[in-house]
């Protein structure tokens, strides 16, 4: 598994990325260079337990052998398939994907990244009601082109793009009440996580989700619900929709759906509608090569059922975490594997001395560490993990200054 990038000195990696990278990314002293399975290794050959699993994209594990042989046979027999064309992957990945999503979401549109299924579900809507409003909930994130980013709280995020997209509103998360009084008959859609990742690992009530659909239904509003972070078995079912029975209008997915290469979806439910022949596109959207590895993807979290091992060890794992007596603890809390843990403190200090210890994790908001390791993860790895963090925790470990 060596070749000589790899061995390019640790510091001048970093260098190169410091001086002709962008810039706009905070970053670990640390080079990632390889991984399998629910580990990763850096450059200069240590070993870690990754627990950010790409942001929640590595759900089949990092170097998953299905993955790899769709990506290589479909890399040797076609990659790019222009969308004025039929192809037998998109095909296949369609129906696979219409098969695996809540009922009535018959169809879907291919895109690159979340962002972009999230621009694409809030056109959709504009397209399908006529109506320009949209009701998002504070601490919600949803990308950052302007569209989705119109749609997004935090405002570290958002000041410095102004104007962005007009008609966008934010309510409370988990308040039925505020939203009723938001959603009226100008409202095209609101557009909600099941569980508010980046905001902080906030897990939806069951209750509010389905009342805001119902609300929606009731005054003509599409209802979007945004499983970029949640989808493909993270909470502990292929969707986080289906804890709750929900049949969103439109559904969001990105990130794990395609086994770590770049792909999004929106998946479009009967109240949209037909959508007008090329008022919307994208080039590289539904491309064999991502489709064949979506396919594999797909078909490997169903044959290793992946949202129930998801659901056993995320249980193990916020019963550990839950478990840890420090009292720089606030709460534990989340749903499969997707965990929070929100400290009294500032997390980055922690995860950064998590990290000494061979333990990748990220945050989410100053002070939540949150776990989004890959659903492959062993018993024995998610308890070395619990064990760490403990360590960073725990009262040896001095805390923060
Ligand atoms: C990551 C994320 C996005 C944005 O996805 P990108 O692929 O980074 O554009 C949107 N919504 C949610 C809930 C996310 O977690």
């Amino acid at each position: 598994m060596e070749n000589g990038e790899w061995r390019m000195e640790n510091d001048e990696i970093i260098g190169l990325e410091e001086r002709h990278g962008s810039g706009l990314y905070p970053r670990q002293p640390i080079v990632l260079v390889r991984g399998e399975g629910a580990r990763v290794w850096d450059a200069k050959g240590r070993e870690y337990i990754d627990c950010v699993g790409g942001h929640g994209v590595a759900n089949v594990g990092h170097a998953n052998p299905a993955v790899i042989q769709a990506v290589t046979e479909q890399a040797e027999r076609l990659v790019i398939c222009p969308n004025g064309f039929y192809n037998d992957r998109r095909a296949r990945l369609l129906a696979e994907l219409v098969r695996v999503a809540p009922p009535g979401l018959e169809r879907a549109f291919l895109c690159n990244s979340g962002a972009e299924a999230v621009e694409a579900a809030l056109k959709f809507a504009r397209l399908a009601t006529r109506r320009k409003k949209v009701i998002a909930a504070m601490r919600g994130f949803h990308g950052r082109t302007l569209g989705a980013l119109s749609a997004t709280w935090r405002k570290q995020y958002r000041r410095p793009f102004e104007p962005l997209v007009p008609g966008f509103s934010f309510v409370p998360y988990n308040r039925l009440e505020r939203m009723e009084q938001a959603v009226d008959e100008k409202t095209a859609a609101v557009i909600l996580e099941v569980v508010q990742g980046e905001g902080g690992v906030i897990p939806g009530d069951g209750e509010y989700l389905r009342g805001v659909q119902a609300l929606c239904r009731e005054r003509g509003a599409l209802f979007i619900v945004d499983e970029v972070q949640t989808g493909f078995g993270r909470t502990g079912r292929m969707f986080a929709c289906e804890h709750y029975d929900l049949r969103p209008d439109l559904m969001c997915v990105a990130k794990a759906i395609a086994g770590g290469l770049p792909m999004g979806a929106v998946l479009i439910g009967p109240r949209v509608g037909d959508l007008p022949k090329k008022v919307h596109g994208s080039t590289f959207g539904g491309n064999p090569l991502a489709c064949a590895a979506a396919l594999a993807t797909i078909r490997y979290i169903k044959a290793e059922h992946l949202p129930r091992r998801a659901a056993e060890l995320g249980a193990r794992l916020q019963a550990g975490l839950s478990a840890i007596p420090s009292p720089l603890v606030r709460e534990v809390r989340g749903l499969g594997l997707m965990v929070g843990v929100e400290l009294k403190v500032k997390a980055a200090p922690y995860l950064a001395r998590l990290a000494g210890l061979g333990v990748l994790a990220l945050s989410a908001g100053a002070t939540v560490m949150r776990f989004l390791p890959p659903l492959v993860i062993s018993e024995e790895e998610v308890d070395i993990v619990v064990e760490r963090v403990e360590t960073v925790l725990g009262r040896h470990s001095g805390g923060e200054r």
